[in-house]
């Protein structure tokens, strides 16, 4: 096999591949909490140094955590980018951690720590892939470009206006994605795009305090104005009726649908470890995964008024509140579908209703299915995996894609450490060395078979 000098390289080297994910690790890096973001970025920057590339921090157009820049020049003029995030969730509750979240800890094919899978087990194996082939064979076959940034956690606010002052010192010709999984059966899984999201939260004020019950004849209820509101947002049937809000969705290529057909179906599991007996609308096989991957949504995410505590009190609450978040798909426009909410509101009557956008929106991505770089990053993990990739669409989550996609117009597509149980954004969050070593592989297998296929 082509790559039999590097991957021996890296099978006598993995306990020097798991010691870089532990050093990452070992430094905290709460973006949410602004704890170690300098530290974390410059110990990430002289990492990528040790590996061969030159680095240096970048700071994004709004401030907050630096971008860790870094270039690599191969033996070809094929750029290979590889965005990757070196911020992390908040370790919190840590009562419910088996061990310190910031110390790494090994228990057979287990790393546990928080970050291991989201996002730091991907960079280290990005670098150990590199390192191999410059120890191996003194050079890379393709040229590299790292964009690491320290705020994906927050929602990374202010990497497209990065991406769009950068675009030509981040020139590339297609991107690796931060993350990337296996399922259960340990089939490597391909993501090819992310939904976009407005997040909002609506407020009712209905008198300038809480009053008593009493008064409800005649006081108005913030409570019921915030409640009558939202019904007018969604049906029964899960219909969205904000006026225009499916205007500049894109129809689906044959592509999609065919790969959404083709994906492993995985809503019994689902339906068992929530206890729900049926889903929204009662949708099963590929209507399933076509409402998860391709929909729309609007969802309450939190709501409050008044008084929830124990007994009674009897009060008429004069302010009620709830955050909604719209998880968007191409071609819908966070800017654009505020707009809409608010006509609607206004429309219905609910101009009292205020407005609030809790963090700033993104915009949703795809690259296409039959773009050849896929096709490359299906290939080699069949080399590496002995098993066929699933190619998912898109995932039904939110990332910053849009800055590479179409800001930078390159193909994306994912690859990494993660499984189902690394248990990312919560208690033990954990990484399995094998993963871990498919990942690096996978790494390797990219950049070699670019370096034969130039121009994806
Ligand atoms: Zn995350």
């Amino acid at each position: 096999m082509r790559l039999d000098d590097v991957f021996l390289y890296l099978d006598g080297h993995f306990e020097e591949a798991i010691g870089d994910v532990v050093r990452l690790c070992r430094q905290p890096s709460i973006s949410a909490q602004n704890v170690g973001m300098e530290e974390t970025a410059k110990l990430v920057a002289a990492m990528l140094e040790e590996a061969g590339a030159k680095a240096r921090l970048m700071p994004l157009p709004g401030g907050g955590p630096p971008v860790v820049y870094g270039e690599l020049a191969g033996n070809s003029p094929t750029t290979l980018m590889l965005y990757n995030h070196y911020d992390v969730q908040p370790p919190e509750p840590l009562e419910l951690w088996s061990s310190p979240p910031f110390e790494p800890t090994r228990e057979g094919d287990i790393l546990r720590a928080r970050g291991v899978s989201d996002d730091k087990g991907d960079i280290a194996a990005r670098l150990a892939a590199i390192k191999a082939f410059r120890a191996v064979r003194g050079s890379l076959p393709v040229s590299l470009k790292f964009c690491i940034e320290g705020a994906e956690e927050i929602g990374s606010p202010h990497l497209m206006e990065f991406a769009e002052k950068n675009k030509s010192l981040l020139k590339a010709d297609c991107c690796i994605w931060e993350g990337g999984d296996v399922n259960w059966k340990g089939q490597p899984v391909i993501i090819l795009g992310v939904k976009g999201i407005l997040y909002v939260q609506l407020e009712a004020q209905s008198a300038s305090r809480d009053v008593h019950s009493s008064k409800g004849a005649t006081v108005p209820n913030a409570a019921w104005r915030l409640v009558w509101a939202l019904a007018s947002l969604k049906d029964s049937e899960e219909n969205i009726l904000i006026p225009g809000f499916r205007d500049t969705i894109r129809p689906l290529s044959p592509a999609e649908l065919g790969a959404a057909r083709d994906m492993p179906s995985e809503e019994e599991e689902l339906k068992q470890s929530l206890g729900v007996k049926r889903f929204v609308r009662d949708v099963h096989g590929v209507d399933f995964r076509m409402r998860h991957l391709f929909e729309p949504t609007c969802t309450i995410c939190g709501l409050v008024s008044g008084y929830t505590g124990p007994g009674a009190k009897t009060v008429l609450p004069s302010i009620a509140k709830a955050k909604i978040d719209f998880r968007l798909v191409p071609d819908q426009r966070p800017d654009d579908i505020l707009a809409k909410l608010r006509s609607h509101l206004d429309k219905n009557g609910f101009q009292d209703i205020k407005i609030a956008q809790s963090v700033e929106g993104e915009n949703p991505a795809r690259t296409p299915l039959d773009s050849p770089f896929v096709s490359l990053v299906g290939d080699a993990a069949r080399d590496v995996y002995k098993m066929e990739p699933v190619v998912v669409p898109t995932s039904a989550g939110t990332g910053p894609m849009f800055a590479f996609t179409d800001v930078l117009g390159l193909p994306v597509a994912s690859s990494g450490v993660s499984y189902p149980d690394s248990r990312v954004h919560a208690p033990d969050e954990n990484m399995r060395l094998s993963d871990f070593d498919k990942a690096i592989k996978h790494m390797a297998a990219i950049i070699e078979r670019l370096g034969r296929q130039p121009g994806v």
